[in-house]
């Protein structure tokens, strides 16, 4: 089959890879037949994911129809048609039960790798490195899918793939981000990043209920986005002091609650992202904090930061004092999206959110590296790429 791999950092090609077989009877095989380049696919793309190997197959949001399915699976049949959520989980073990799908303790076969840098290991995620399970990932013409009875979420038909191919991942992730805000009447919400993560946490922050959402980015198309979509206002942070406008828009005090979509790839023009470059460079720092730096800085007394931006490693200058003496929530996660998948597809029955319109650019399975180059750097207003295998 065909498949985008990963060939090394700045490296994607489309290659002929094996297809993939049943390897365990609860597994199975998806014919893909829509698939998208995430902002973490963009984090792999620029080297700082530990443990790829070259020949990688990327990809974890994709859906398609059910090919085959192995002994054990019972909750699908050939032919079903299925989205797939980005984090493999048994539905069995501690984590599983407590709705914690991206914490599958049986997910990851690499457990140790992860477990050296982070302590215990998450769930195994499609195309997401070795550290992370080496699965092969959906940006190919088919996909072996584990546990197939916990995670595909069926979609009935009539709905067309564009409007539920992002339950896999960018919308429950969006969605998380705003819930972990434990929304009251009258908040105001501020998201840094209006990528496709920080569009769909302004969008459901709306829809929890906040007041007001205020959109944070550096480019004018992706703000104009944030407008239509979610009513959001809009702050272009190399245009205002960000602390003193995110200030004066909310009365001296600051946004309840601040969601950082950014990452660990944050952008900032200034000495502070000098500063951050060069230790990341040289390795004495993983991760570029500036958006998360703000968030904290920013946030109301008492309020909470919501990371669903990914970070990796270690971190430097992380502003530990303004969360204690200000009393902050920060809370995060690999979102959990087996979790959210049914709730957010009746939402989309209903016509509370169509999510295809984050949708900036359709290719083929084959124009892949041109679409990772576009979004990589914003080319032609690129907000989110689907390629069609
Ligand atoms: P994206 O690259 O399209 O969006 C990131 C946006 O952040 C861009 O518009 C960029 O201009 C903006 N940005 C950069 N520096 C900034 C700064 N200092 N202040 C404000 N905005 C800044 O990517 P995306 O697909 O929207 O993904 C965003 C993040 O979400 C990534 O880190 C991705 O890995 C992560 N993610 C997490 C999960 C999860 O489960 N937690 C799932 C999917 C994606
Ligand atoms: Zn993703
Ligand atoms: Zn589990």
């Amino acid at each position: 089959m065909r498949a985008t791999c990963w060939m090394g950092k700045g490296s994607i090609q489309v290659q002929q890879v094996p297809d993939p077989r049943i390897l365990d009877d609860g597994d199975a095989i998806v014919r893909i037949t829509a698939t998208a380049i995430c902002g973490s696919d963009l984090h792999l793309y620029n080297g700082f994911v530990p443990t790829m190997k070259s020949g990688d197959v990327l990809g974890h949001e994709f859906m398609g129809e059910v090919m085959e399915v192995g002994r054990e699976v019972k909750n699908l049949k050939v032919g079903d048609r299925v989205v797939v959520p980005f984090p493999i989980a048994c539905g069995a073990c501690a984590m599983c039960r407590k709705s914690l799908f991206s914490l599958c303790e049986n997910s990851n076969p690499n457990a140790w790798m992860a477990e050296k840098l982070w302590g215990y290991s998450p769930a195994g995620l499609f195309g997401y490195s070795h550290m992370l399970g080496g699965f092969p990932g959906g940006q190919a013409e088919y996909a072996r899918v584990p546990f197939a009875d916990v995670g595909p979420l069926r979609i009935p038909a009539g709905l067309p793939d564009e409007k539920v191919l992002f339950l896999s991942d960018i919308l429950p992730t969006g969605y998380m981000g705003a819930e972990m805000c434990n929304i009251d009447k009258g908040d105001v919400i501020a998201v840094w990043g209006a990528g496709p993560v920080g569009l769909f946490a302004m969008k459901s922050a709306q829809l929890l209920g906040a007041e007001r959402v205020i959109a944070i980015d550096r480019f004018p198309y992706r703000l104009q986005r944030a407008r239509e979509i979610s009513g959001a206002e809009t702050l272009n942070y190399q245009e205002v002091d960000l602390h003193e406008a995110l200030r004066e828009l909310t009365g001296g005090r600051g946004p309840d609650a601040c969601i950082d979509a950014v990452g660990l790839e944050a952008h900032m023009p200034g000495p502070l992202y000098a500063y951050d470059r060069v230790k990341q460079a040289v390795g004495l720092e993983t991760d570029r904090t500036f958006a998360l730096r703000q968030a904290i800085l920013a946030c109301r007394s008492g309020g909470t930061v919501s990371v669903i931006g990914v970070y990796g490693g270690f971190i430097d200058k992380f502003p530990m004092g303004a969360v204690v003496n200000r009393s902050l929530t920060i809370r995060s996660g690999q979102c959990h999206v087996q979790r959210y998948m049914k709730p957010l597809l009746e939402r989309i029955e209903k016509g509370e959110i169509d999510p295809s319109v984050v949708i900036s650019h359709r290719l083929r399975l084959d124009e892949a590296p041109h679409g990772y180059e576009m979004f990589l750097h914003k080319q032609d207003d690129c907000v989110k790429v689907v390629l069609r295998p």
